[in-house]
């Protein structure tokens, strides 16, 4: 560092500077004309000049290297800290620059400048420390960028989340990936149900002429179908790699487009595509980003999809199940009125007398078979009615309920010595209370007719009260029920074959019955038991609004 260390008033000796070389921080000093006169090492690596530049010849070169960290704009010498202190004559606490060096290499250093007196109390000079912030810069910065792209996929996330509907999710993705890449032009592609085609979604801003050229393209000769399969996003640009730019992009008005998978769990369900009339190649982290989005727009048209897919099978089921109703219904409607003829014509025979012994034992028979079609028939066609026809929903006491049912078996109970306790407290509840009756009249009737010779016979009926339900349960300490008959004894006239219920009559419509209208009520009903002579457990739960 030669300089003339005289001038402006201010004598540095080489040794006090060679001293600074020692450590770590940059130093500058100035004159009274903040005029820089000398400089350690550092500072000259900081600011790209070697030891044998001329201090004094550079110090203009060197002030109008200071620029503004965030704006980037010069700043001139006589706003720079060292002109401020000799004015002020007071320090100047750290303040960040951006050196913009002649080489093109650019430094960000934080300067604390102090003022130097001399003897008779003038400041004759100005003393800086410089300290290099480049790397917490672009640490900082880079942190900065990369918020903002995390909360560009926040934004998405969240603008997706709020819709359900196929076609909105879609052109949401199409409109906000635009936006948060400034693309001039977008779209989604997804293939068609063969994984062979690829089709246009949803686009904004491409014009007739490309959508027709890319829409329906096969996925093995298209640079969509290629992102597609290889689940990589692919950055095209006109200059950098133009031959592997599909024929219809070169003659479009795009310079470069970046074409990214759309994943779900892992698959690729489709491709988004930008474009951009400027070149731009996406960095590693922009990368990063884009891939996030993708799977976010993935999961939503997934999740879509499968919306759509369910209120179809919904529709579907719906329609099956109201041809069921009206199926069943006619049939029990059709085959009640021969029973009728039947019945009646038996009682007629019966009542006229001419009959002889025989006859008259056969027809009782037919009576009696008859009259067990009958109610099987009306049976079914009150099962048929549950949830068909509009029932009235009432507050009831299931409590109270209950007590009534008893009461009306109270017979059957007593007969057989069973003994009934209700535990729990029991809930006031909209419901049908036709319905509800039904639920618990079936159960305990079930107990009753399938207690076995059961010594201590004994029934208990209880309710808990769960987060947004209530439970119930009717337990009996009869027959049981082998396990691989919990699931079927629900359905439609099943019962289950055994010695020891040969002679216990039924339908095979009560937990059909049941099933049924806990299913309507929005509950779930399912029997617990440890199997043969070990009683049984049936359970069913009814929300709570
Ligand atoms: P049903 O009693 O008219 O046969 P359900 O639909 O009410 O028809 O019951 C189906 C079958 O489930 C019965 O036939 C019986 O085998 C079995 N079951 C129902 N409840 C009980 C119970 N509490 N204990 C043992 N078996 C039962």
């Amino acid at each position: 560092m030669s300089a003339d260390l005289n001038e402006g008033g201010l004598l540095v000796s080489e040794d006090l500077l060679h001293l600074f070389d020692e450590i770590g921080e940059g130093v500058i000093i100035t004159n009274r004309f903040a005029e820089v006169v000398g400089m350690n090492r550092m500072s000259e690596k900081m600011f790209g000049i070697g030891r044998d530049v001329s201090i004094s010849k550079s110090s203009v070169a060197l002030l109008n290297t200071f620029h503004d960290p965030t704006t980037r704009a010069r700043i001139l010498p006589a706003n720079l800290p060292f002109k401020q202190v000799i004015v002020s004559e007071r320090a100047i606490g750290p303040r960040e620059f951006l050196i913009t060096r002649e080489d093109g290499g650019e430094s960000f250093v934080q300067i604390s400048t102090s003022p130097i007196f001399g003897e008779n109390h003038y400041v004759t000079g100005t003393l800086g420390i410089l300290i290099d912030v480049t790397n917490r810069h672009a640490l900082e910065q880079m942190l900065t960028q990369r918020n903002l792209q995390l909360s560009a996929v926040n934004r998405i996330a969240t603008l997706l989340n709020r819709t359900i509907d196929f076609k909105e999710v879609l052109e949401y993705s199409v409109r906000q990936t635009m936006d948060i890449f400034t693309a001039d032009a977008g779209a989604v592609l997804l293939p068609d149900k063969t994984g062979t085609r690829i089709y246009i979604a949803a686009s904004a801003n491409l014009n007739e002429e490309f959508l027709s050229g890319v829409h329906g393209t096969r996925v093995d000769s298209s640079v969509f179908g290629r992102v597609l399969s290889s689940g990589t996003v692919e950055s095209l640009n006109r200059h950098l790699n133009f031959h592997r730019l599909p024929d219809l992009i070169k003659s479009s008005p795009f310079d470069s487009v970046v074409i990214f998978p759309l994943k779900s769990k892992g698959k690729v369900v489709g491709v988004g595509g930008l474009f951009s009339e400027i070149e731009r190649t996406l960095e590693d982290s922009q990368k990063e980003i884009i891939e996030a989005i993708g799977t976010v727009i993935g999961a939503a048209i997934e999740n879509s999809r499968l919306h759509e897919e369910t209120i179809q099978k919904t529709k579907l089921l719906e329609s099956k199940n109201q041809e069921l109703q009206q199926f069943t219904y006619a049939i029990t409607h059709d085959l009640k009125s021969p029973i009728l003829v039947i019945e009646g014509f038996a009682k007629e025979l019966k009542r006229s007398g001419h009959l002889d012994m025989d006859q008259d034992v056969l027809i009782g028979a037919i009576m009696t078979s008859s009259g067990r079609l009958h109610s099987l028939v009306n049976d079914l066609l009150e099962l048929a009615r549950v949830g068909s026809v509009e029932a009235t929903m009432e507050m009831a006491d299931i409590g109270s309920l209950v007590e009534r049912i008893l009461g009306e078996l109270s017979y059957r109970l007593t007969e057989r010595k069973i003994r009934t306790t209700i535990t729990g407290k029991f809930p006031v509840l909209m419901v049908v209370v036709g319905y509800v009756e039904r639920i618990f009249s079936n159960l305990i009737d079930n107990s009753i007719k399938y207690m076995g010779n059961q010594k201590e016979p004994n029934i208990i009926i209880g309710s808990e009260e769960k987060d947004d339900h209530f439970l119930f349960f009717v337990r009996d300490n009869g027959i049981g029920i082998p396990e691989e008959f919990h699931e079927r004894i629900f359905a439609i006239f099943q019962r289950i074959k055994r010695r020891e219920t040969d002679n216990v009559e039924g339908s095979g419509l009560g937990l059909a019955f049941v099933r049924k209208i806990v299913d309507l009520s929005g509950g779930t009903v399912w029997v617990e038991s440890a199997g043969k002579e070990m009683g049984s457990t049936f359970y069913f739960t009814l929300p709570k609004q």
